[in-house]
């Protein structure tokens, strides 16, 4: 049976048999018992499915990552302790010293240190491209030691809208992963599947959780990318010999099976029993949320773009957003939560804004229930030069906008008693 993505949202990741809890038990516990050494034996063989110690694979965690695999139409999910452990796990499964990723520089701010500073230090080069750019300007940078192309369908907090089509065109003419980053569009408003990703990665801490409540990750197997052997993708045509010569491209999910076989069991970042159970019930309610959040944003967006004391403001809702078109063939049905906008005059007027603001709060975070806004340029992004800051789309006087799902009205009426102190 094929649900659709709101039943999905509420049913898929745990069916209880007959006396079993109806939602997923917390199964906290570090490991699980066996009677029989031979089952056990066939665990760590990957002859079967079944748990052996949380470091690797727990039955509340599963349920989660059963719920966002349905969701994203994939084959298989593996559970992060953070959005940035699932986007370093998704790289290292494919790249080691002496390859590269091309990445968007649309980026959040902790993707882009990630890329830039730390995974040189590994051996492994981030050759940013612009995600407005050519083809061809983008394509130029592939080599064959590349090995994933890394984007944002929303970028986080430029608000740019990934042209799909583009980057998967050429992912496909040279044969390199896609890899999309979809946490502020969710799988509610855009499948990136459909628009030719191979993989996708989440920061559940934000929409998916949607409380402010569990801090996690996911990368989602899209099981629509060829290993077999492919030039580019030699660690996966190797015998891996610390799993038995383990052959990953012969297997039915071989990108999720090395991340979790391979990566996971070597650095750890699994995410917890607590938080994965925070984290399926969040999702219960995603499909309603991302729609209010939609709505919301589009109302405080309207208003804003009307006020003398905006100069600007970005959310591809309105018409005249440059990426309005994009938003509407990728993300028709609501294009999230996230804005941004400027206030004319000095830097200095974001900060009396900001502390002027009753209900909205000031939070180093995006995307749950309560709305909140953050200064980027001196949070964030406060590491970043300025070259790096106006790349990423970060003027000095942006001011990200999450906007939660309280009622619309008293929204706009706290902007509108602040910006009276501006
Ligand atoms: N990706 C995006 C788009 C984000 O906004 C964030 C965090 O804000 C991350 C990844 C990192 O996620 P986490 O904070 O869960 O490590």
């Amino acid at each position: 049976m094929n649900y659709k993505l709101d039943t999905l949202c509420v049913q898929a990741g745990y069916k209880p048999q007959t006396g079993e809890a109806r939602i997923p038990p917390i199964a906290q516990s570090t490991t699980f018992f066996y009677g029989d050494t031979k089952a056990m034996a066939d665990l760590f063989d990957l002859k079967a499915d079944g748990y052996f110690y949380s470091r690797l694979a727990n039955p509340t965690v599963a349920a989660f990552e059963g719920k966002v695999a349905a969701l994203e139409d994939g084959v298989c999910a593996i559970a992060c302790a953070s959005g940035m452990s699932a986007t370093s796990l998704s790289v290292f499964t494919v790249a080691g010293a002496g390859d590269n990723i091309l990445s968007s520089h649309a980026v959040y701010g902790g993707t882009y240190n990630l890329f830039s500073t730390t995974l040189p230090k590994l051996g492994i080069e981030c050759r940013f491209f612009d995600p407005d750019a050519p083809k061809e300007e983008i394509e130029k940078l592939i080599d064959d030691r590349t090995k994933m192309i890394f984007t944002e369908t929303v970028a986080n907090p430029s608000i740019i809208i990934l042209d799909f089509d583009k980057i998967a065109d050429i992912a496909k003419k040279h044969n390199v992963l896609f890899a999309v980053d979809n946490t502020l569009a969710t799988p509610v408003l855009c499948q990136p599947k459909k628009f030719g990703a191979n993989l996708v990665i989440h920061s559940s801490s934000k929409y998916l959780d949607g409380h402010a409540a569990a801090l996690g990750g996911v990368i989602v197997d899209l099981g629509n990318f060829n290993y077999k052997n492919n030039p580019r993708y030699t660690s996966f045509n190797e015998p891996d010999e610390s799993y038995h010569g383990l052959v990953y491209a012969d297997l039915a999910v071989p990108f999720g099976t090395k991340c979790r076989a391979q990566m996971m069991r070597d650095f750890g970042a699994i995410m917890s029993p607590q938080n994965g159970f925070i984290s399926f019930i969040g999702c219960d309610t995603l499909a309603l949320r991302m729609e209010r959040h939609s709505s919301n944003a589009q109302k405080v967006a309207k208003y804003l773009k009307n006020h003398p004391k905006i100069e600007w403001v970005k959310h591809a809702s309105l018409e005249d957003n440059k990426y309005h078109a994009l938003a509407q063939k990728y993300m028709p049905n609501g294009q999230g939560g996230m804005l941004s906008f400027g206030i004319k005059g000095s830097v200095e007027k974001c900060a009396t804004f900001m502390e002027s603001l009753k209900l909205i709060t000031q939070e180093t975070h995006v995307a749950d229930v309560r709305s909140c806004v953050l200064h980027p340029a001196s949070t964030t992004h406060r590491q970043l030069s300025e070259e790096d800051l106006k790349n990423a789309g970060v003027p000095h006087n942006l001011i990200r906008l999450s906007v939660g799902i309280e009622n619309p009205d008293d929204i706009i009426a706290d902007i509108e008693q602040a910006l009276q102190n501006v």
